[in-house]
């Protein structure tokens, strides 16, 4: 039999829990036997019950919790080797030589040097008479799988850590709380975020939320009087009409000199120079705690799936590995190599290396600062002279999808700066039919960072007949050189129609560039669309408290979600809900599967369990609706348990936009503006769609999008999250006895 222990160390950070069940329920059903390390490292130097057995339901209903339900702690002891040893020890004693250990870099810096000791450990306690030679001779390699439990999200070899998605959404949210009451009084907020050593969440959560000036340890102000030309930047924001200002500082930023600046400094400042009233919100723990996003209790179950199939794989004995996201993939990468790199950077910053420090963080970090000081500019740059001033205009199409304002302001402002003319077009394609269009300024776009919504307005007309007319009369009015359109669906039919159009209406012939936002996930190119994060996580929340509610009463909760025959929501948020069921138009749904179910929830009530959660997509089957099966399930159960139905609607398209789909949209939008200036100025007419494939950005042509969807249910061909299905099914088991959730 294989035993894997499994322990969270050093500073907490929400999704860990989700990571536990993910490794205890994927290891239990490997066949494996998993036992839980409590306290970190402190419990694996202390022994005795701190490591025992964790079974399949002690890990039920832990999805939501934030922190970690097996504990975790800091122990110097561990820092020893005379801890080590007694670690090693009580490790043989409990038959584990494969370890999944959630942590950031120091607790995962422990986990290798225990690797590289442990044969050294083991001939010791063998020599000391501790444990016996075939003890020794049984567990002669110690396999690690480390998961990047961190919310600084600072560990180098994984794109993003667990906890970080969380914390940016505690920064956004008190940043727009502090951004409305800032401009109420007219007032300065400096507001400190966790990162010692990485502005990850200083620079992630700023440009989310459309602060004003933010700095960071990487990239520390170019000059020695930054202090001037903050203020300066901040004074002509108020001339210009911004009722907030709004500074975000890493608790590691520091200048060109390595002195650290703390919030209390730049209150200061801002005091002395522009006589301003400024207060200091240092957000510290809070940013820790409280439950964990879709995003990381998603990412959490994925890694700690691969941590266990790692860690049972004999081809990888005695190795340590990180289990990473990148790319949108997970993979395992060699942990020393990460470890050695996230020392390097730090040895960076401390070094004022700041160019190192940059180049170490990578392209998309970059990439994020430099739109960062664009959008904190109070006017664009001077034009080049002789430059080519070209007209780009901004239309939306579709449903409302969070995030979309984002995306607006963002190609605003880049365009602006690059010198450009920049249109936006109120209510979809009806507007460039109806001339409702308007040329932007800087202010234009002003707060619309955080909101949810639409600004421009957007609707599903699809143009067509005498609209073309009309469009071409308003395209050639405003002479307008390129087109971004952001949406769903029908943005991306109604771009075709123009594109298809192009030989009969000349001034069509332009390129135009479509940016996926849509809160279903459907559409082709694109791996993610921006609004669907916001759309799970407002999904997550309900689910969440639907659950609370039917604790005590025995109760199946048969929940409808948007996504018309795309399943994503309804999968997605399965997994970070716990749901067993998920019914899907991708799958189908035959009457022997809902019997199947009624068996299973008619066995499963009677052996004691309390809450049944099926998740069904609006889309599923038309005949075998959300009624019917909520019907049909209540039928069946008679007194046994109650079927109640919730069918959540249009909150799943509201809500302010969540970090995730601010940044994505963002990222999108800055490389569409650049590709439609490329374009235009190569006098090239090509038009494409953006989207983030592996990862990265790419685009795909229009004439290759009918290829790519299946055009009968408005869904790509190809969906790559399918493939989570057999997770989703495994780990929403029910346990022997009671409660799957
Ligand atoms: P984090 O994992 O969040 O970075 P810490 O740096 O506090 O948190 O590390 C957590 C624990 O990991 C420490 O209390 C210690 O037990 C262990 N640890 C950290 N660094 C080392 C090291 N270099 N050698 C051995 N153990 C270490």
């Amino acid at each position: 039999m294989k035993r894997i222990g499994v322990l969270t160390s050093g500073g907490d950070a929400p999704g860990m829990n989700a990571a536990v069940r993910s490794v205890v329920r994927t290891g239990l059903n490997l066949g494996a036997e998993l036992l839980a390390i409590y306290e970190g490292y402190q419990g694996m130097v202390d022994g005795g019950d701190q490591i025992r057995p964790i079974g399949w339901n002690e890990v039920g209903g832990i999805l939501y919790q934030g922190g970690t339900i097996i504990g975790t702690a800091r122990s110097p002891e561990f820092r020893e080797r005379s801890g080590r040893l007694k670690a090693a020890q009580n490790l043989i004693k409990n038959k584990i030589d494969r370890l999944v250990i959630i942590g950031g870099d120091g607790s995962l810096t422990g986990a290798d040097v225990l690797r590289q000791e442990w044969s050294g450990l083991l001939e010791e306690l063998v020599e000391d008479g501790q444990i016996s030679p075939a003890e020794a001779e049984r567990h002669q390699q110690l396999t690690i799988a480390g998961l990047p439990g961190s919310i600084d999200n600072d560990l180098l070899g994984t794109d993003i850590s667990i906890g970080a998605d969380t914390a940016l959404h505690r920064i956004t949210d008190a940043i727009d709380a502090l951004t409305s009451t800032a401009a109420s009084h007219q007032r300065a907020f400096v507001v400190e975020v966790m990162g010692r050593n990485c502005g990850y969440l200083a620079l992630m959560g700023a440009l989310a939320s459309g602060a004003d000036w933010v700095l960071i340890p990487e990239s520390p102000p170019d000059l020695d009087e930054w202090e001037e030309k903050m203020c300066q930047v901040l004074r002509q924001g108020r001339e210009i009409g911004r009722r907030d200002s709004i500074v975000v500082v890493a608790e590691g930023a520091r200048d060109r000199h390595g002195n650290l600046i703390t919030c209390d400094y730049v209150k200061q400042v801002l005091e002395e120079r522009l006589q301003e009233d400024a207060r200091v919100t240092i957000l510290g723990h809070v940013q820790r705690g409280g439950s964990p996003s879709v995003f990381d209790r998603n990412l959490s179950t994925l890694l700690g799936e691969m941590a266990v199939k790692t860690v049972l794989d004999d081809d990888e004995a005695g190795k340590s590995y990180l289990i990473a996201m990148q790319n949108n993939n997970i993979v395992r990468v060699d942990l020393a190599d990460c470890l050695k790199r996230t020392r390097q950077m730090a040895a960076a910053i401390e070094g004022n290396d700041y160019k190192r420090a940059m180049e170490l963080r990578g392209s998309s970090f970059r990439s994020a600062f430099r739109v960062m000081r664009t959008m904190v500019r109070t006017q664009p740059h001077a034009r080049e002279a002789g430059q080519r001033v070209l007209r780009l205009a901004v239309v939306h199409g579709g449903a409302p999808a969070p995030g979309m304002n984002t995306a607006v302001r963002v190609a605003v402002r880049l365009g602006l700066d690059k010198g450009h003319t920049m249109m936006g077009v109120y209510n979809g394609f009806q507007g460039l039919i109806n001339n409702d269009i308007q040329e932007f300024n800087w202010m234009s776009v002003s707060g619309w960072a955080p909101l949810g919504g639409s600004e421009l307005g957007t609707n599903r007309h699809i143009p067509g007949g005498s609209d073309l007319y009309a469009i071409a009369r308003n395209l050639e009015e405003w002479k307008i050189d390129g087109l971004l359109v952001v949406g769903g669906w029908a943005a991306y039919q109604a771009a075709q129609v123009l594109y298809n159009q192009r030989k009969n209406y000349p001034v069509f012939d332009i390129p135009i560039i479509c940016l996926p936002a849509t809160i279903d996930n459907d559409l082709p190119g694109s791996e993610l669309s921006v609004g669907a994060d916001t759309a799970l996580n407002s999904i997550m929340d309900a689910v969440d408290k639907i659950k609370q509610s039917a604790v005590a009463s025995r109760r199946v909760f048969v929940v409808e979600v948007m996504g018309r025959r795309c399943g994503y929501l309804a999968l997605m948020s399965a997994l970070a809900t716990g749901a067993e069921r998920v019914y899907m138009h991708e799958e189908g749904v035959a009457l022997t599967d809902m019997v199947e179910d009624v068996n299973q929830l008619t066995a499963g009530f009677k052996e004691g369990k309390r809450l049944g959660l099926i998740i069904r997509s609006e889309g599923a089957n038309q005949t075998y609706s959300t009624d019917f099966m909520t019907s049909l399930f209540r039928e069946e159960a008679g007194d046994l348990f109650d079927v109640r139905q919730a069918v959540l609607g249009h909150l799943q398209q509201g809500g302010n936009p969540k970090p995730f789909d601010r940044n994505l949209a963002t990222r999108l939008a800055t490389d569409c503006i650049s590709t439609l200036e490329e374009r235009i100025l190569a006098g090239q007419k090509e038009s494409a769609c953006i989207g983030l494939m592996g990862g990265k950005v790419t685009y795909t042509d229009f004439d290759d999008l009918p290829r790519l969807m299946d055009l009968e249910n408005d869904r790509p061909k190809q969906q790559w999250w399918l493939d989570l299905r057999p997770i989703a099914r495994v780990l929403a088991q029910p346990g022997p006895g009671t409660a799957p959730v």
